[in-house]
């Protein structure tokens, strides 16, 4: 088999040996990460097994395909997606009980982060078929790996919801959250996204994550409000991955705690209430609203 980078510049041949191939049983899920952008961004093995299975099931049979012509891989395809997902893994499912090999792939990354794959995987295990991870990208991973933010612990939150009810809901959990969090984001709902964090969690550090792997690759770093700056008057476009950092100093959980910082705060800094509470909201992560109003408080 013939690997040829995009550029066309290098070729790579490899044999495949016997010893390489799919085991003779079969009746196995593959689940096969693919790129997020880059085409070369993709394991030999998982190309490899890509070629030997029986069907591929591809959450955009489109996109699939180009990934599919690029390193000659002519297995024939079929589309799983969020829509016929229910009909269609029984369908699927029923193909690899029957002895047929199975590759899934998502739109793009690993299959069955925050896409319809969970749900084929999760049937595959309930009807005892093996299921094999052919690892590779997740965006989720490629984000967090040149942020700059903790990476020693995580949280991945995919999606915030489009209500905002439900999403202001999260917020406010996140907003206790000591770890880097990492979300998945439309370009057309960041704006919102940026200002519900900066509203919620105060003026913390956040990456931008836009097109990884792609021409127009680009990662803005800094705090929400500086962010939220930068990209105005801008149209924003393309898939994004945002990270948020944990929250900085003491557990601030109840009031008595804020009180306690701010109090700390008012003796060290003479400094008039604007200033202070812009100082303590950058260093604490606080939010602005949440410590004026306690400085207000503590006032009086
Ligand atoms: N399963 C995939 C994975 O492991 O990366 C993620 C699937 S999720 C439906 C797609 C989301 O991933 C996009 O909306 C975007 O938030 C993020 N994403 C995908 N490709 C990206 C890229 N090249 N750069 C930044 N974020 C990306």
């Amino acid at each position: 088999m013939r690997l040829y980078s995009r550029a066309g510049r290098f070729s790579i041949t490899f044999k495949m040996k016997d010893k390489n191939r799919l085991p003779q049983s079969k009746g196995r899920l593959y689940v096969v990460a693919t790129p997020i952008g880059n085409l070369e961004d993709i394991t030999f093995r998982a190309v490899r097994i890509l070629g030997e299975v029986d069907l591929i099931a591809a959450e955009d049979t489109r996109r699939t395909r180009i990934l599919l012509h690029h390193y000659h891989v002519t297995t024939p395809s079929t589309s799983y997606h969020e829509h016929n997902k229910l009909i269609k893994s029984r369908q699927l499912i029923s193909r690899v009980k029957r002895g047929q090999d199975l590759a899934l792939v998502s739109d793009a990354g690993t299959p069955g982060i925050s896409d319809p794959g969970y749900h084929l995987i999760n049937l595959a295990i309930q009807n005892t078929i093996p299921v094999i991870p052919v690892p590779g990208v997740s965006a989720a991973i490629t984000a967090l790996s040149v942020s700059g933010l903790p990476t020693d612990s995580f949280i991945f939150q995919g999606f915030l919801p489009r209500k905002t009810t439900a999403r202001m809901k999260i917020v406010e959990k996140i907003k206790e959250e000591k770890r880097t969090t990492i979300f998945y984001e439309s370009p057309h709902r960041l704006r919102t996204a940026l200002e519900d964090l900066l509203g919620i969690c105060g003026d913390r550090e956040v990456v931008v994550a836009r097109e990884l792997t792609k021409v127009f690759e680009e990662v803005i770093r800094g705090r929400i409000s500086d962010v939220i700056d930068r990209l105005k008057g801008r149209k924003i476009k393309g898939e994004i991955t945002l990270l948020l950092s944990g929250r900085r100093g003491p557990h601030t959980g109840s009031d008595i705690s804020i009180r306690e910082i701010l109090e700390d705060y008012r003796k060290k800094y003479d400094l008039p209430l604007k200033d202070l509470t812009k100082l303590i909201s950058e260093e604490t992560s606080i939010s602005k609203r949440e410590i004026y109003q306690e400085l207000l408080k503590l006032k009086k």
